[in-house]
């Protein structure tokens, strides 16, 4: 006999997974350019030059054994205090190497955090929308996801709710902003208010309760928003760091977890970290991808082509009657659908080639996720597919 729950997760592919195989089918019946794929998160603007070069360099010049080699645990030395650094100058922490673990991305380090601090009938809060994951890495470490409904009018966050769902057995909230899917940033009323409610919680249930920032997003914004940079807001604070979408390397699996220094015996929960990474198996990050975030660590793709598509799309869809809160980063749009059953809507949508997600895994029945990371000349071309779609529930 094996895992039941392992099973159930590895048998049934997520409904993204199922619409970009539907699409990749589509493809081949149709040709690639007659199908309006915006099913997948996956960057479609270039790494920076500095990948490549540094990359190449790398190579060229570097001890293979050692560029090739495994690494401490938490990471290389020096590719951690370069980052610490960096951190330290940008949001005015004060970080050093002993703070940072570097992961195979974001997704390792937010369930190794789940797993560092999971203990039997934990509860963990995050927002609808929420990226789906989640669920997963929390289930995964023994713990109860709880979930504080959207607020659809701005899908910042519904306080009421949230002060309602927090008890005795909360360990941890896990936020995301720039939000995937809504592309919404918490702006810095937000934090301050969601922050003031933790350290009540704590107060009140005589324990600590921490906050897991989950960040690939963060350099992704537009029109000069600023993320505010959770610990300078709450000191239980974790980060959870990524450079696939910053520096568009989803695929080589790079990212950081950054423990606060402000958290009360931080490096004891630092080391429950490097025990929660070495239960799951994470034996070290990627070395050569680990060197090289330190050495691009300032670098990002180039973001104007995400804002460029999202006036495009987001001025289109709204001429047409779809609603939506305009994002202010990230590169998806959370559009309410056009009837009540957003499976429903993503099956016509289908009848003009365009390929949606359904917002009901993300905590949102109703809406649907259109990921705009995909090129310009894709969108200019899918937007009549839009308006035919409008035009039928406007019969
Ligand atoms: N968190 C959010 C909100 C995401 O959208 C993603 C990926 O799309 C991840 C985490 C996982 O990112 P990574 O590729 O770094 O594991």
């Amino acid at each position: 006999m094996f895992s039941q729950e392992m099973y159930g997760l590895g048998s049934k592919r997520s409904v993204i997974r199922e619409i970009f195989e539907y699409g990749n089918k589509r493809k081949a019946e149709i040709g690639a350019e007659n199908v309006f794929d915006f099913s997948l998160g996956n960057p479609s603007v270039p790494a920076p030059d500095c990948v490549n070069e540094t990359l190449c360099e790398m190579l060229r010049t570097e001890n293979s054994v050692a560029l090739h080699g495994y690494t401490s645990a938490q990471g290389d030395f020096n590719v951690r205090k370069t980052i610490a650094e960096y951190i330290n100058k940008q949001y005015g922490v004060h970080l050093t190497a002993e703070n940072l673990y570097m992961t195979v991305g974001a997704a390792a380090s937010l369930s190794i955090c789940c797993r560092a601090l999971s203990l039997p009938e934990d509860e963990f809060i995050t927002f609808a929308p929420f990226f789906t994951e989640y669920r997963v890495f929390v289930e995964a470490a023994g713990s109860k996801l709880v979930v504080v409904p959207a607020n659809h009018e701005t899908f910042q966050i519904d306080f009421d709710s949230f002060r309602s769902l927090i008890n005795e057995h909360t360990k941890a909230v896990i936020i995301n902003s720039p939000n995937n899917p809504s592309g919404v940033v918490y702006s810095e009323e937000t934090i301050v208010t969601l922050c003031d409610i933790l350290r009540e919680a704590e107060k009140k249930y005589g324990h600590v309760i921490y906050l897991i920032s989950d960040e690939p997003y963060r350099e992704i914004v537009y029109d000069d928003i600023k993320v505010p940079y959770l610990m300078n807001y709450y000191d239980d604070t974790f980060v959870c760091y990524s450079y696939s979408k910053s520096l568009s390397l989803p695929g080589e699996r790079i990212g950081y977890i950054a423990v606060s220094d402000k958290m009360e015996d931080w490096k004891s929960v630092y080391a429950a970290v490097c025990g929660a990474g070495r239960a799951l198996g994470y034996v070290c990050a990627p070395s050569m991808f680990q060197r090289l975030a330190a050495r691009c660590v300032d670098k990002t793709s180039d973001i104007n082509i995400y804002k460029k598509n999202r006036d495009l799309l987001y001025g289109g869809l709204v001429q047409y009657g779809y609603h939506c809160v305009k994002p202010e980063g990230a590169f998806y749009l959370f559009v309410e659908a056009m009837e009540s059953d957003a499976y429903a809507f993503c099956e016509k949508a289908k009848k003009y080639e365009l390929l949606l997600v359904p917002g009901d895994d993300f905590g949102c029945p109703g809406f649907v996720r259109i990921s705009y990371c995909v090129s310009t000349e894709q969108i200019e071309r899918a937007l009549p597919a839009f308006e035919k779609l409008a035009k039928e529930y406007q019969k």
